[in-house]
């Protein structure tokens, strides 16, 4: 298990393995973002966060919530509106760095 959290450690994740791959995404709002993306299926990630802790901003058509801690600003996570979905993605550079480094960097370019 690994532990993944925000600056002020008001939202926390621990997740059940570390990611093999991170995908930076070239897509608009992911490279303003900054963010490195470890992709897991719901059941894998546990967030301990109080309520109203994130911002939620809504993309890709209304679909994704893109997760941002209110306090210091570190994008989380993002998770489908439908909580069904099979996937969430968790910012890897909130990661310990040796789990980062340890992670292959896939690159995605999407022009969407
Ligand atoms: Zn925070």
């Amino acid at each position: 298990m690994i532990e993944a959290s925000c600056h002020c450690g008001a939202v926390r994740m621990e997740i059940d393995t570390p990611p093999d791959e991170v995908t930076r995404c070239d897509c608009t709002i992911c490279r303003k973002l900054g963010v490195l993306w470890a992709y897991y299926s719901p059941q894998q990630v546990r967030l301990t966060a109080a309520r109203n802790a994130t911002l939620v901003y809504l993309w890709n058509r209304m679909a994704l919530e893109f997760h941002t801690c209110r306090t210091c600003g570190c994008t989380t996570h993002w998770a489908h509106v439908d909580r069904n979905y099979h996937r969430i993605a968790v910012n890897a550079r909130l990661m310990e760095p040796a789990v980062l480094a340890a992670a292959r960097v896939h690159e995605l370019t999407d022009t969407d």
